[in-house]
């Protein structure tokens, strides 16, 4: 089959306009503003303090006329913007926050892919007959999100994900914007290639040295040349020059890891505190596993000492687990095989998922023995136990129920990060700019 025909069969294979991109605005600044209406219009950071390592996760706009970015040191945004109210972050608010927004979308349709706690691709090719077009659902999330949050999302409609995300930033803030099939060309050439996924700033650097700088220079050049000088990427981000985007929304897109990590303002030897903090990152990952409907197999340690030495150590469980006392007698026995000197950073990730449904049984036809198959039911019962004590949870908040050990340490002092956050996806079909590692629009 020609190259062309395949070309044409693949431009046609998608061109209804059904794909929503919706992203909330400045999110947790804007929460912090929501609940605490004397910060209207003030410049807005939330972030670590400027005295340590801290950065900013996100910036009201008021903030970003500064020049204040997401990702930014704090003590840079600081020298910007000296009049800076910076907040530190509260993680479990954002996250009860997300959990509504992502609620109204699952209203309109079940074909709903978050890619961060603010935003998700939407498809709802199937709800149109219920609830009108694409771009009338997306009207009505903005509308619904704005009455029930108070907060304020851009909305992007389009025929596939990437040109989704493009026009939900077109219009940024309270933006809204539809790319028509037909409109596509229009939209997409004058824009620079740094907007299409995959294209970093070597690649657009590389592109720029052979002449190619917009988005249209970069679709007129021929498919083999830009194969040949950029390889599978050459394909794939040409492919995009054209509007060309065969991912589908995938609900359950599968992820391979779940984490969290901290650096801290200071270097902590102590191992008593660092086995506290453990317990605590165990005890928020494996709430965030059980809430995904995950449990993991592998656990893995990450420690970076004070001179950025970094060092990991891994466990493999027999039977994998949502639970935080189980993950945390791994990582401590894990932390102990890391040298006694003092730490920057501390992480935990689990891998190996397996979704929940998947039976712990599966287990007994390798080892049939009765005590084996009691103590298969027991953790089944310690797991359906946790199930009712995360409801607790979600109703009352992340530290509404928290282990013993924890009580009595301040609370919030040591409370994580959003960007320690982490978790990775499979990219099965190329190079994706779509989760990017925590920055927050
Ligand atoms: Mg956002």
């Amino acid at each position: 089959m020609s190259p062309r025909f395949l070309l044409a069969l693949r431009m046609t294979a998608s061109p209804a306009l059904h794909i929503l991109h919706v992203d909330m605005d400045a999110f947790y600044a804007s929460i912090e503003v929501r609940d605490n209406p004397s910060l209207q219009g003030l410049p807005v950071c939330v972030g670590g303090p400027a005295s340590g390592r801290g950065v900013i996760s996100a910036a009201s706009y008021e903030a970003r006329r500064f020049g204040v970015h997401s990702a930014m040191p704090t003590a840079v945004a600081r020298r910007k913007c000296p009049n800076m109210v910076l907040l530190p972050p509260d993680f479990d608010r954002y996250t009860r926050v997300s959990r509504q927004v992502m609620e109204i979308f699952r209203r309109y349709t079940p074909l709903v892919e978050p890619l961060s706690l603010d935003e998700a691709f939407l498809d709802v090719e199937a709800s149109e007959r219920l609830f009108g077009s694409a771009a009338e659902i997306g009207q009505r999330i903005k509308r619904d999100i704005l009455r029930e949050t108070s907060l304020v999302a851009s909305v992007g409609v389009a025929p596939t994900k990437f040109l989704a995300k493009l026009a939900s930033d077109l219009d940024k803030p309270d933006g809204f914007r539809v790319i028509e099939p037909d409109r596509v060309r229009e939209v997409l050439d004058p824009l620079p290639v740094s907007k299409i996924f995959g294209v970093g700033p070597s690649t657009a650097k590389r592109l720029a040295s052979l002449g190619i700088e917009t988005v249209g220079q970069l679709a007129r050049r021929p498919r083999a040349e830009v194969a040949q000088r950029f390889g599978a990427s050459g394909l794939w981000i040409h492919d995009l020059a054209h509007g060309i985007d065969p991912r589908r929304v995938s609900p359950h897109r599968e992820e391979k890891s779940h984490g969290m990590e901290r650096t801290f303002p200071e270097d902590i030897a102590d191992r008593e505190e660092l086995a506290v903090l453990l317990l605590s990152f165990c005890e928020e990952v494996a709430f965030e596993l059980r809430h995904r409907g995950l449990r993991g197999k592998t656990v893995t340690l990450k420690a970076r000492f004070g001179d950025f030495r970094t060092v990991t150590r891994t466990k493999t469980l027999e039977l994998a687990t949502n639970l935080g006392p189980r993950l945390y007698a791994v990582a401590k026995e894990l932390l102990r095989k890391v040298e006694p000197k003092p730490l920057r950073l501390l992480g935990i990730q689990v891998s190996k998922l397996e979704d929940v449904r998947a039976p712990l049984q599966g287990i007994l036809f390798e080892d049939p023995s009765p005590g084996r198959a009691q103590w298969l039911a027991s953790q089944e019962r310690i797991e359906r136990a946790t199930a009712s004590a995360d409801q607790v949870r979600e109703k009352y908040g992340q530290g509404a129920l928290v282990p013993a050990s924890l009580l009595g340490r301040k609370r919030g002092r040591r409370s994580p990060r959003p960007q320690d956050v982490q978790s990775s996806e499979a990219h099965p079909e190329g190079p994706d700019k779509a989760t990017p590692p925590s920055s927050e629009q």
